[in-house]
């Protein structure tokens, strides 16, 4: 229940800890199966048909006040946990979609997910258009008689580039078909792509939900019915999250408020000092005036968000010594942690894409992505300051 709660006290309060002993923090149920009194009592929960659990790739009570947490803080009817984001993707795309049917996508997403779309999909007789700019317009150009799904990614990887979710949103109710929106990059606390009128909502939860770079996940959102069609496919397809992790999650997300605060502050002042250093060619952040999507961004969220990218002068070898003269960021893939975390697409995620096709893609020699984390922002600042001052050496 909502209870008109603002968005910390539903991450701290929201949901039923099915613990009858009164602990304050939920119990984990590490447990794969659940006992029956009955026969019927079995038959019974092996239909859905509640109160009660029947096997944890069918539900269990840790994982369920995750997805009730999250319900709540994305506005949702009902969440599905997963086992990672990717689980959460290609459960939700392959719940909708069948043989004949056509899916538009920006062609900057995720690259797993990119993947799904151009490798997975046409196997099994689903045309994909992939868009070089997400802009609604561009959506449009693409429709044709069956097109069922409309994919939306904002902000998207590595650019930050913003799609206008109410826009896309309304192309595709008007062309009876469907959209999923992968909410990662801006989490509930910054934009709840329901509100705008998407149907599903996918999480890596393995990034700002979990928040601490420990675990693995994913969830999907949306109304009852749409999750319960989901639900039969995921008992099939198993992408189930184990308690353990789904316990790590309750705890990540009841910081997930005071630490987007912060991960937005540190990432807006991050961009405002890169964006006025000698070294630094040009900054992708939404928070900036200077960035094409701002005006939409500024109506569809709430706070920019902690992820922005950066062209430092000199190319790829400015970009590898620059993310290798780094003293309190890390050199790692992923995002969302605490933690600042770097990658240089060309020389590591990205090293396997041609050059002239990376470069299309927006990720050229120089371009290094941060995760921006909630250190003080001071130590921040002064660990890029000494890694650009290298590059002039
Ligand atoms: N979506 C986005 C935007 C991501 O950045 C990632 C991972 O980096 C994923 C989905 C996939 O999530 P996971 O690694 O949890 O499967």
């Amino acid at each position: 229940m909502d209870h008109g709660w603002g968005f910390q006290t539903k991450a701290i309060h929201g949901g039923t800890n099915p613990d009858n002993n009164k602990s304050v923090t939920a119990p984990i149920y590490q447990t794969s199966t659940f006992r029956f009194t009955t026969v019927e009592e079995g038959a019974r929960l092996g239909q859905d048909i509640g109160p009660g659990y029947y096997y944890t790739r069918w539900g269990n009570p840790t994982t369920r006040l995750f997805e009730e947490k999250m319900a709540l803080l994305e506005g949702a009817e009902d969440a599905l946990a997963t086992s990672s984001g990717m689980a959460a993707i290609s459960t939700a795309v392959l719940s909708f979609i069948q043989k004949g049917d056509h899916v538009v996508a920006p062609r900057a997403i995720y690259q797993a997910t990119y993947e799904l779309f151009q490798e997975v999909l046409p196997d099994f007789g689903v045309e994909v258009t992939f868009l070089n700019v997400p802009t609604v317009e561009e959506y449009e150009r693409a429709l044709r008689k069956n097109t069922r799904l409309l994919y939306i990614e904002t902000p998207n990887n590595p650019l930050l580039q913003i799609t206008d979710i109410a826009a896309v949103c309304a192309l595709a109710r008007a062309h009876g078909a469907l959209t999923i929106a992968d909410n990662t990059f801006a989490t509930p606390y910054n934009q709840n792509p329901l509100s705008l009128g998407v149907d599903v909502v996918v999480h890596s939860a393995t990034k700002y939900i979990g928040g601490h770079s420990d675990v693995t996940a994913g969830v999907i959102l949306g109304n009852r019915e749409r999750i319960q069609q989901i639900k039969h496919r995921f008992r099939i397809y198993g992408g189930v999250l184990d308690p353990f992790a789904s316990w790590l999650l309750i705890r990540g997300v009841k910081t997930l408020g005071l630490r987007m605060e912060r991960h937005n502050a540190n990432a807006q002042r991050l961009a405002e000092f890169l964006a006025s250093h000698p070294a630094v060619e040009r900054v992708y952040y939404p928070g900036l005036p200077s960035h094409p999507g701002h005006d939409v961004a500024r109506r569809q969220m709430r706070g920019f968000g902690g992820m922005l990218s950066f062209e430092v002068k000199g190319g790829f070898e400015a970009g590898v010594r620059c993310v290798e003269a780094l003293r309190v960021c890390t050199l790692a893939v992923s995002l969302g942690g605490v933690e600042t975390l770097v990658t240089h697409p060309a020389s590591t995620s990205s090293v396997g894409i041609p050059r002239e096709e990376r470069i299309r893609a927006g990720i050229t020699d120089g371009l290094i992505r941060v995760s921006v984390g909630i250190e003080d922002i001071e130590d921040l600042l002064r660990d890029f300051d000494q890694a650009l001052e290298r590059l002039s050496v």
